[in-house]
């Protein structure tokens, strides 16, 4: 009887979740929130140094966001996207970055901005991160993935590849910083995937395989607790204009970049999902800073 009671109780815990849930697959697996986070900005400069493909006359100067995600999932909290290095911040870019890179990008991440400290602000020890997923390994990107020793790193197994050995042709911008990823990190717990992955089997956290912007560049869907889906394409789309048919510079293969854009924007589509870009100024301002239920 007493057992009855606690099952009840359980059952009742479980169906006290909110109505627009209904239809989801379990309770335990919903993700409570997503909060969109900023490693400080770059620029100003020309949307076409990023884009050499956007005509002059839709020329603009932008600056843009260094998207980094936190999700907060009952199995454990999920870091997206780790920013840029804690050494470039505070005007000190040159003592981990090329100095063309500081000059080019003109980063202005304050200590403040970096992913432990923002993980503090939101109530959350970095030492509680469960599972840290590396979009790709430009330095923009896995820059902070040392402060995250205990966590298990998720990983397409072709850009654990190419961070350590990158092609010629994209090693020449020196935008694989081997100080991101050397040392103790090449000893972390990681996930090497060779294409889509369910993270916590439930279907609430997948990590979908969109190749181009790098050999193994990858995207995360996630399906909120309240039935919204959102999308994180990080690199796969830099912003609005990449979608708007103006391919990215610095591409590894544009094929493989061109099939990417188009598998998010189908699944932007069949599925209803928000679809979030890496760097769009436009978008972070509008929905950028916040948790997203
Ligand atoms: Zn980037």
């Amino acid at each position: 009887m007493k057992r009855l009671g606690i099952v009840a109780a359980l059952l009742g815990i479980l169906f006290a979740v909110p109505s627009t849930a209904v239809g989801q697959a379990t309770a335990v697996g919903q993700v409570r929130g997503v909060y969109w986070a900023t490693s400080g900005f770059f620029g100003p400069f020309n949307i076409q140094d990023l884009i050499p493909t956007v005509p002059k006359e839709k020329a603009r100067n932008i600056t843009i966001p260094i998207s980094m995600w936190v999700i907060d999932h009952p199995k454990g909290l999920v870091v997206y996207d780790t920013g840029n290095n804690a050494a470039i911040s505070d005007g000190k870019c040159k003592s981990h970055w090329a100095a063309g890179n500081c000059e080019g990008l003109k980063p202005s991440q304050k200590r403040e901005d970096v992913i432990d400290a923002q993980l503090k602000k939101l109530g959350h020890s970095p030492d509680k991160v469960k599972a840290v997923i590396t979009s790709h390994a430009h330095l923009d990107h896995i820059g902070n993935i040392k402060l995250f020793p205990k966590a298990v790193h998720v990983m397409q197994k072709k850009e654990l590849y190419q961070a350590w050995w990158p092609e010629k042709f994209q090693r020449a911008g020196d935008v694989f910083v081997m100080g991101d990823f050397d040392g103790p990190a090449r000893d972390f717990n990681y996930l090497e995937l060779d294409g889509d992955y369910d993270l916590f089997g439930d279907g609430s956290i997948v990590i979908l395989s969109t190749p181009g912007h790098t050999l193994g560049h990858q995207s995360v869907r996630v399906k909120l607790a309240s039935g919204r889906t959102i999308v994180m394409a990080q690199d796969a789309i830099w912003m609005q204009e990449n979608l708007d048919g103006y391919p990215a510079g610095l591409n590894y293969s544009v094929k493989d970049y061109t099939n990417s854009v188009h598998r998010l924007k189908m699944i932007r589509d069949l599925e209803g999902a928000d679809l979030y870009f890496g760097h769009d100024q436009d978008q972070y301002k509008a929905h950028g800073g916040k948790w997203h239920k």
